[in-house]
């Protein structure tokens, strides 16, 4: 017999990290698989060499409901993450995966696990990595990916999860630059800018970080979509010039590299908190289903280990 208490969790950003911690609080044990070589999900960071990192996915934490925020404000308290940039906005220290970290704390997890299909058997669900067969057999699944891969492996599977392709991503082209020059802009970042760009963000006034300049650039959608198939070579060359033209100066870089997103920000959500088939114990959570920002992927998270629990008694 499957042991009831075991829950396998796909994925280890936010969303899985959230459902994780909120299984393994009931006492369920609880395996984490994600197919990257750390956890964090789109709350990533890049290290390039001694000392210069950047935080290339998520930029900042905007909580604005009351679970959310009392979150925040338990990791506030124990450092994991900081104000940034005033409005309300926090970062993790000295991570952007920091909080997730956090959340796995103490959990078996598994990463560089890329997970190919899943199987209910009698005794309950099996789970395929490109590694093989996890030993475990589980009484429940929560799949924790970007609803596209969500999708993948539920068509691999030849199993179906009513919704889960019913929401859209935004691509984005992320340019990391560092320069010996100073700054070119006083503040921590700046938004809305428009044109190819959408964001320019400090990197160096982040709590927690080293010195140095570091500029991570975000392009904006329109953009990204454009030149998606491009190389990274030539979308870093093009990108260094576009955040060239719109600061007005030259940025002579150290270090310039681009990170393709090819999910990044939900641009038709879901409208639910997560899925769930009570029959065959699995559901599906993630940003996808509430909307474009790490708030809706803690929400979603929470729900789902909810229905899970409910549902295991
Ligand atoms: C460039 C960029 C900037 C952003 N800026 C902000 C911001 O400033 N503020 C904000 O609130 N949000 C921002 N976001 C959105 C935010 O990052 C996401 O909403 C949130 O991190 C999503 O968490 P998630 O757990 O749903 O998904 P993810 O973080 O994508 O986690 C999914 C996990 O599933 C794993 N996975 C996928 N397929 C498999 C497989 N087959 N096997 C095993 N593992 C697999 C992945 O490796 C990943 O770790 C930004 C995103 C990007 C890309």
């Amino acid at each position: 017999m499957t042991d009831p208490r075991r829950v396998a969790v796909l994925g280890a950003g936010l969303a899985g990290a959230t459902a994780a911690r909120r299984l393994a609080q009931a006492g369920l044990e609880v395996v984490v698989l994600d197919k990257g070589r750390g956890v964090g999900g789109r709350m990533a960071i890049r290290r390039v060499g001694e000392g210069v990192s950047f935080d290339h996915g998520a930029q900042f934490i905007h909580p604005r409901g009351q679970a959310f925020l009392d979150q925040i404000a338990d990791w506030r308290s124990r450092g994991i993450v900081a104000p940034w940039g005033g409005h309300g906005r926090f970062v993790g220290t000295p991570s952007m995966t920091a909080p997730v970290r956090d959340l796995l704390a103490g959990l078996d997890v598994r990463t560089g696990t890329t997970v190919t299909s899943l199987t209910r058997e009698a005794q309950g669900w099996r789970i395929v990595t490109g590694e093989g067969r996890v030993p475990e057999l589980f009484s429940a699944v929560v799949i924790g990916f970007p609803s596209i891969q969500a999708k993948h492996l539920v068509e691999a599977s030849g199993l179906e999860l009513t919704g889960v392709d019913t929401a859209a991503y935004a691509p984005c082209w992320s340019l990391l630059l560092a320069t010996d020059g100073p700054a070119p802009f006083a503040q921590t970042d700046r938004r809305g800018i428009g044109g190819a760009i959408a964001t320019i963000v400090r990197d160096d006034t982040r709590p927690g970080r080293p010195p140095g300049t570091r500029l991570t650039v975000h392009a904006g959608p329109d953009w990204s979509r454009r030149h998606l198939e491009e190389t990274k070579e030539v979308v870093a060359e093009r990108l260094l010039g576009e955040a060239e033209a719109c600061l007005g100066r030259p940025i002579v870089p150290t270090y310039a590299a681009a990170h393709r997103w090819r999910y990044a920000l939900v641009e038709t959500a879901l409208g639910r908190d997560c899925l769930y088939d009570p029959g065959l114990r699995i559901g599906a959570c993630g940003d996808w289903c509430l909307g474009p920002r790490i708030e809706a992927a803690f929400d979603s998270g929470s729900a789902l280990a909810a229905r899970v629990l409910a549902d295991l008694g």
